[in-house]
């Protein structure tokens, strides 16, 4: 595509010429003139008037125009929040959070006072935050508390357009809300995507568009398909940031690893180039973000480079809609992402990489046409983008595991999950299925009513099984080293593996191996940083993120704190172990297997096979145990189980009678697939039955 190129650099070099002032705008102009340039701005009070006439409103515009950043200091100026606080939620914690903090800068505020944000173990807000930023998730839990949302005047549900799992839940919750509190105003925004969707769902409420501002772009496939997309995408962006004109790069990747692997190949393929020539080679500042990274180096991406360097910037999709860096002129769309996807039949969630639909990609085009015309190159060819992509995502919904939800919505007394008003309503046997595995936990009855432990498990911001872990925990006498494992898996992973120090780094961490457990050896990771009073430089002489361990500790003090109110003691089994193993192998009857082959397993359940990771303890030190148990399967090159421990068959049988024998011939074996399905189809009848009798007492 010779030709297209250069009348597009011609084409480009002109625009720059006449957007230099737009460029320099950002740079010269003060924080309250780069408010009123952006779209959203020119329609303020238009908008204003809508919410003030009307409960609910439908926002719609394209990404950068203003919403998430502006409609909320809007409503502030409006007046509404002298009683209740403006609250508005992201899918994404790093949004929740950067966004959080350029609005404080905005408001000329600390963040964390006027303006502030709260995720997950994470509240960075105070009496005076008038206007909030979190997650789906954080409103959602709040419900649990306050099922009125008492303390909002209103409520932003932004990027409603991403589907995600919790704000769909919060749409049913909501409409039901907004009907009891009159004074309550709901304002949903949206990509173009799905506006009418919503305003159906909410009783034909009105849509407000913004008029946007785009520029084109043009897209460019790849003839062929292409085998090895990392590589594809540095190559195409070696090749921009030699022969096109300014602008800076941004390519979409699916996740960490990717980013990570790109962006070491693109820093190595520019010292070769800076060593191999005598030319001055232009600066290239290559910037990674995904929602693991620490905020400081988030932050990055939206400064400016140093010395005219041109910026090239390596994304998962969180740069799709929810975050907006300008400047962009050229993206690079390796055509995948990241989704979580739940197999009901296997009873699993996995992380998989899957192509993105036509929306996303389009999304993602639209990138390269904020501040001037830009070049969009798609790693796929045309006829994959119009014959293998979906048009629309699936909402996460109907992909994921239901098990949280569930819980949630049991204790919201939601007594039928089957009639409530979802906009999308996930598959049924999703539910039914997400609701056998919390029967199997013991957090649901016979009768689909939450237990006595169920109860428990709904006052954690954890997953079924990690709460479930604790609370075996607290009757196993072992809650004290329960809580350091649940903490350690809940923030991403301490060790630190930096490229060039592989093998010295991979010793270190073999020094904290606990032979038959990846969670004990967090354990004690934890324990000896505690020993070492918490040290920062201990962490760094021991490839450890302090960062991460600090977080850990974190987390660990604000579930203490749950577990305080609730009156649980703490109890500690001091060096037996043994008795830990216990308690997270309750936590895990899902995620069993049993070894099949030399260094290879099967899920005890569904046969299907998964195998220890290189980085696993099990595996360094060569130990195959007979049975162990696996946080998380993850699907790369091979199915891989995430922090694994080795169990003793018979706590299996002992803690899980509905799944597990011991030592079963092949008839018994038989016999018992029999009774497991036999206890399954009882529970499925005991819902229908359920559901039926509601569906008479609702008609009564
Ligand atoms: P929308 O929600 O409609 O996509 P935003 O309100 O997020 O739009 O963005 C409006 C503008 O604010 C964009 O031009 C974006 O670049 C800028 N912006 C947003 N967050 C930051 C930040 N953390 N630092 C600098 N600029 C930001
Ligand atoms: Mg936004």
């Amino acid at each position: 595509h010779g030709e297209v190129d250069f009348k597009e650099e011609a084409k480009f070099a002109q625009h720059l010429k006449e957007n230099e002032a737009v460029s320099d705008f950002a740079k010269s102009k003060s924080i309250s003139q780069q408010r009123q340039y952006l779209p959203i701005y020119s329609v303020r009070e238009d908008l204003l008037q809508v919410i003030r006439e009307n409960q609910v409103v439908i926002v719609v515009g394209e990404t950068g125009s203003g919403k998430t950043t502006q409609l909320t200091q809007y409503l502030h100026e409006d007046g509404y929040t002298t009683n209740g606080i403006v609250g508005c939620t992201q899918p994404r914690r790093v949004a929740a959070m950067s966004v959080a903090k350029r609005v404080s800068e905005e408001m000329e505020t600390k963040l964390g006072d006027k303006v502030g944000y709260a995720i997950r173990f994470e509240d960075v807000t105070s009496s005076s935050t008038v206007i909030k930023y979190m997650t789906d998730g954080v409103l959602l839990r709040e419900t649990l508390k306050d099922s009125d949302l008492d303390k909002y005047h209103v409520v932003v549900m932004d990027e409603a357009h991403e589907r995600s799992l919790s704000t769909d839940v919060l749409f049913g919750i909501l409409k039901k809300v907004v009907a009891k509190r009159w004074d309550l105003k709901l304002i949903v925004t949206s990509a173009t995507l799905n506006a009418q969707k919503f305003s159906n769902f909410f009783g034909s409420v009105p849509i407000f568009h913004i008029p946007g501002r785009t520029f084109p772009v043009n897209i460019l496939y790849s003839k062929t398909p292409c085998e090895d997309y990392v590589e594809a995408a540095v190559k195409q962006a070696m090749t921009i940031h030699i022969a096109s004109p300014p602008g800076d790069i941004l390519i979409f990747m699916t996740g960490q690893d990717e980013i990570e692997a790109s962006c070491y190949a693109l820093s190595e393929r520019m010292e070769q180039l800076t060593s191999s020539t005598t030319k001055a080679v232009p600066k290239l500042s290559i910037l990674p973000i995904y929602s693991q990274l620490p905020a400081d180096l988030q932050a990055k991406i939206f400064q400016k480079a140093e010395d005219g360097a041109r910026k090239c910037i390596v994304a998962t999709n969180i740069a799709e809609t929810s975050l907006t860096v300008d400047g962009i002129y050229y993206v690079i769309d390796t055509g995948y992402g990241k989704m979580k996807v739940y197999n009901p039949r296997m009873g699993m969630d996995a992380l998989q990489v899957f192509p993105v639909s036509r929306a996303a990609a389009d999304q993602r085009a639209g990138r390269a046409g904020r501040t001037g015309p830009g070049t969009c190159y798609r790693l796929y060819t045309e006829s994959a983008y119009q014959n293998e992509m979906l048009a629309t995502p699936v909402p996460e919904i109907q992909r994921t595991n239901l098990g949280n939800i569930v819980l949630l919505l049991k204790s919201l007394k939601v007594e039928n999950l089957l009639d409530f008003d979802f906009m999308d309503p996930p598959p049924q046997e999703n539910i039914l299925n997400s609701m056998y595995q919390l029967w199997v936990l013991g957090a649901l009855n016979n009768v689909g009513g939450l237990t006595e432990i169920g109860w428990k498990m709904v006052e954690f911001p954890l997953d079924p099984p990690l709460a479930k872990m604790l609370l075996m925990g607290e009757e196993l006498e072992c809650i004290n080293e329960v809580l350091t494992v649940v903490s350690m898996l809940s923030v991403p992973s301490v060790f630190f593996r930096p490229k060039d120090r592989a093998e010295e780094s991979d010793a270190a961490r073999e020094k904290f191996f606990v032979p038959e457990s990846d969670h004990l050896t967090l354990l004690n990771v934890y324990q000896q940083w505690k020993a070492n009073q918490y040290r920062g430089d201990w962490c760094n002489d021991h490839f450890l993120q302090v960062k991460g361990l600090r977080k850990a500790r974190e987390v660990r003090s604000q579930l203490l704190d749950i577990l305080t109110t609730l009156k649980i003691p703490l109890t500690s089994c001091g060096m037996d172990w043994d008795v830990v193993r216990k308690a997270i192998c309750s936590a895990y009857f899902h995620n069993s297997a049993r070894l099949k082959g030399v260094g290879e397993y099967v899920n005890c359940r569904n046969g299907m096979p998964c195998h220890l990771h290189p980085s696993s303890a099990l595996y360094g030190l060569g130990y195959t145990p007979d049975y162990v148990v696996y946080h998380e399967l993850v699907l790369t090159a091979k199915e891989y189980m995430q922090c694994v421990t080795a169990v003793e068959p018979q706590w299996l049988a002992e803690l899980g009678p509905m799944f597990f024998s011991i030592k079963e011939s092949d008839t018994s074996m038989l016999e018992h697939k029999k009774r497991q399905k036999e206890e399954k189809t009882a529970m499925e009848e005991e819902m229908e039955n359920l559901r039926k009798e509601q569906a008479v007492s609702d008609k009564a």
